[in-house]
């Protein structure tokens, strides 16, 4: 499977200021969500873009648990927890339903773009925070494996 997907330049300069210039990784919790709001901010800048973000700190302490998600019916990212990588993730999916239209494709080739696209942004914006995110096991899958998910499985099991 090609991992490597096409990412906008400014993506991918905005998560890198964030990482290296800002240190997103040391802040702690509240510093990071008010980042994060800063961050889709000038991610919706960039796509021209409306849409709102709700950040709790819950889960915080959970690596392998999350219960972000996107709600396409009032454009709303929810993040359980204010994490870069579900961040991504999510804003992918509002961009997939409001600058695409594609929230019509099925479900699986959504959640599979999402991945693609946030751990493409991820890497290119720092290639050591990745590996770094990588090997800590941090990452619910990875571009090696992007369908590590021992976690959903679990959770959709009846
Ligand atoms: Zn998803």
């Amino acid at each position: 499977m090609k991992t490597d997907m096409k990412v906008k330049k400014e993506i991918v300069q905005i998560v890198r200021n964030l990482i290296k210039q800002k240190r997103f990784f040391r802040q702690d919790l509240n510093k990071k969500r008010d980042m994060l709001f800063e961050t889709f901010k000038e991610f919706q800048k960039v796509y021209g873009i409306s849409g709102e973000i709700v950040i709790e700190n819950i889960n915080v302490d959970k690596p392998k648990i999350t219960s972000s998600c996107y709600f396409p019916a009032n454009s709303l990212i929810f993040l359980d927890k204010p994490s870069l990588i579900n961040f991504l993730h999510e804003f992918r999916h509002l961009l997939q339903y409001k600058k695409y239209k594609k929230g019509n494709m099925d479900k699986d080739t959504i959640e599979v773009d999402a991945r693609l696209w946030s751990l493409n942004v991820f890497k290119k914006a720092s290639k050591r925070a990745y590996e770094n995110a990588e090997k800590k096991k941090l990452l619910l899958y990875t571009l090696e494996n992007i369908r590590k998910e021992n976690w959903t499985t679990k959770s959709l099991k009846p």
